[in-house]
C-alpha cells in the first residue's frame, strides 16, 4: 500500500504545514521557533533528495540527502534548548556540529572509499538517535513543572519514539544486516522504518507547536495574574486567591488575616518626581514587600497605590510585627528616582478573618483601620486593639 517514495512526500507535505503552523507563531518572538522552521525547510529539501536517491548521484541522494536530515534533528534540539532558555557553551554546541561533520565524513568514506551500506545505517542511526533522545531529556528536563504535562510529554514521546526506532535499525544493521539495502526498494524493513520516521518527525513538529501554544497560554495568563508595573498579584489573582484562603480556612479551621496598605502623600511624590519617579516607588515598595513576606502569602496591588497582604497566622500580633517591620524597612529605605532619592512612607489597617463574613466585609474592616491610621497621622500599622493579644 506505501511505497517508500509516497512516505516521504507525505513526511515533507507534513513538514511544509509545520512551517505554515510554525510561521503563524514567529510574530509572538518565542525562542526557538526560528530554529525549528528552519529544520523543517531543511527536512524538505532532504526528503527530496532521498526521493530521487536512485537516479541521483550518490552526493546528493546519499551524503547531502542524509546530512541534512541530520541536521534537522539537531537543529530541533538547539531549538529546544531556546525555547527553555538553555544557553550552551561554545564548547557543548560545537559537539553537536562536531558530530554532524564526523556523519558526513562516515557517509562519505562508506561511500566513496568502502562503499557499505550497513555501516553508513548504523552511523546515521546512532546520531539520529543520540539527538531525538537529547530532545526528550531538554524537553523532560526544562518542562516547566506547574504546566499542563500533556503538552510537554507529548514531544518526550515523539522523540522518545524516534529514539527506539533508531536504535532498534541502528542495532539490526550492525548485528544481522538485511539483505534488502537501498533506501527507496519496497520491503516490509524500509516501509516500516519509513512509516516510524513519517510519525516521528511531524509528531515533533506538532508537539514543538503544542508546546510554543502553551508558551504564549502561559504569557496570557501571566498577564492576568501578574500586576505588570510592581510585579505582585493582580487585582482579580488576588481576590481570586484571597476568596480561596477563606474557603480553605474554613475547611482546615486556620486563621486569616488581611493588611490592607497604602502609601502616604503619593501624590505628593508624583507631583515632585513625575509619574515615573512615582512609578520606581511603586516597584521599589512591591520588591520590598515581595522579598519579605512568606510563599504562602498572598500580596497583590488592588489599585493606585494601594495593596493587600493575605496570610495565615497564630494570632494577630504575628501579622502586626510582621507589616510593622515592612513599615520600618521603608521607611529606612528610600528609593532612587531620576532626581534624587525618595523617602516614602506607608499606614495599614489589619483585620482577622471572623469565620464567617464575607471577603468584602473583611476588606471593609481593614480599610476602616486604614483610613484611621491616616487620621492618625500616617507612617503607622493599625490592628484592632481588642485582638491584638489574641
Ligand atoms: P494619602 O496619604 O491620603 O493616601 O494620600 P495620597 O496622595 O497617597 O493619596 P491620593 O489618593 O490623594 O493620591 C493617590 C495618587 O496615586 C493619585 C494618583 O495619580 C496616583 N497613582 C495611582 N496609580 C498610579 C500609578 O500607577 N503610578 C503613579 N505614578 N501614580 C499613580
Ligand atoms: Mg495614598
Ligand atoms: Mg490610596
Amino acid at each position: 500500500m506505501f511505497s517508500p517514495v509516497s512516505i516521504l512526500v507525505v513526511t515533507a507535505l507534513s513538514s511544509v504545514l509545520s512551517i505554515l503552523v510554525l510561521t503563524s507563531l514567529r510574530s509572538h518572538a518565542i525562542d526557538g521557533v526560528p530554529r525549528w522552521i528552519w529544520a523543517n525547510v531543511i527536512a524538505i529539501a532532504s526528503l527530496a533528495m532521498f526521493a530521487v536517491q536512485n537516479v541521483a548521484p550518490a552526493w546528493l541522494g546519499v551524503v547531502a540527502a542524509n546530512q541534512l536530515l541530520a541536521a534537522t534533528v539537531l537543529l530541533i534540539y538547539e531549538g529546544c534548548n531556546d525555547f527553555f532558555g538553555v544557553r550552551l557553551g561554545t564548547t557543548a554546541r560545537a559537539t553537536g556540529w562536531i558530530m554532524w561533520l564526523g556523519v558526513m565524513a562516515g557517509i562519505a568514506y562508506f561511500t566513496y572509499v568502502a562503499p557499505n551500506v550497513h555501516v553508513r545505517v548504523v552511523i546515521v542511526s546512532a546520531f539520529h538517535a543520540a539527538c531525538v533522545l537529547a530532545i526528550a531529556g531538554r524537553v523532560l528536563m526544562s518542562r516547566p513543572p506547574d504546566r499542563p504535562r500533556y503538552n510537554y510529554l507529548f514531544v518526550a514521546g515523539a522523540a522518545l519514539l524516534g529514539a527506539f526506532g533508531h536504535t532498534v535499525r541502528g542495532a539490526i544493521y550492525a548485528v544481522a544486516p538485511p539483505s534488502q539495502t537501498a533506501l527507496l526498494q519496497p520491503g516490509p524493513m524500509q516501509i516500516t522504518f519509513l512509516a516510524l520516521g513519517i510519525l516521528v518527525l511531524p509528531s515533533l513538529s506538532i508537539g514543538l507547536v503544542i508546546m510554543a501554544h502553551d508558551r504564549l497560554a502561559m504569557r496570557l495568563e501571566r498577564v492576568a495574574r501578574f500586576d505588570d508595573l510592581t510585579g505582585a498579584l493582580s487585582r482579580k489573582a488576588l481576590l481570586e486567591a484571597a476568596a480561596a484562603r477563606l474557603a480553605r480556612a474554613t475547611q482546615d479551621g486556620r486563621r486569616e488575616f488581611v493588611a490592607v496598605i497604602d502609601l502616604d502623600h503619593f501624590k505628593s511624590v508624583n507631583d515632585r518626581y513625575g509619574h515615573a519617579g512615582g512609578d520606581d516607588v511603586l516597584r521599589h515598595f512591591a520588591s520590598i514587600v515581595s522579598a519579605r513576606v512568606r510563599d504562602g502569602d498572598a500580596f497583590g496591588r488592588i489599585g493606585g497605590e494601594e495593596f493587600c497582604l493575605f496570610c495565615t497566622a497564630a494570632n494577630i500580633g504575628d501579622v502586626t510585627a510582621l507589616v510593622e517591620r515592612l513599615r520600618a524597612t521603608v521607611a529606612a529605605t528610600p528609593c532612587r528616582v531620576a532626581g534624587g532619592a525618595v523617602r516614602y512612607t506607608f499606614s495599614a489597617g489589619i483585620a482577622a478573618w471572623d469565620g464567617r463574613e464575607s471577603l468584602a466585609s473583611l476588606m471593609a474592616r481593614a480599610d476602616a483601620l486604614l483610613y484611621a491610621a491616616k487620621l492618625a497621622g500616617r507612617n503607622r500599622v493599625n490592628g484592632p486593639v481588642e485582638n491584638a493579644a489574641a
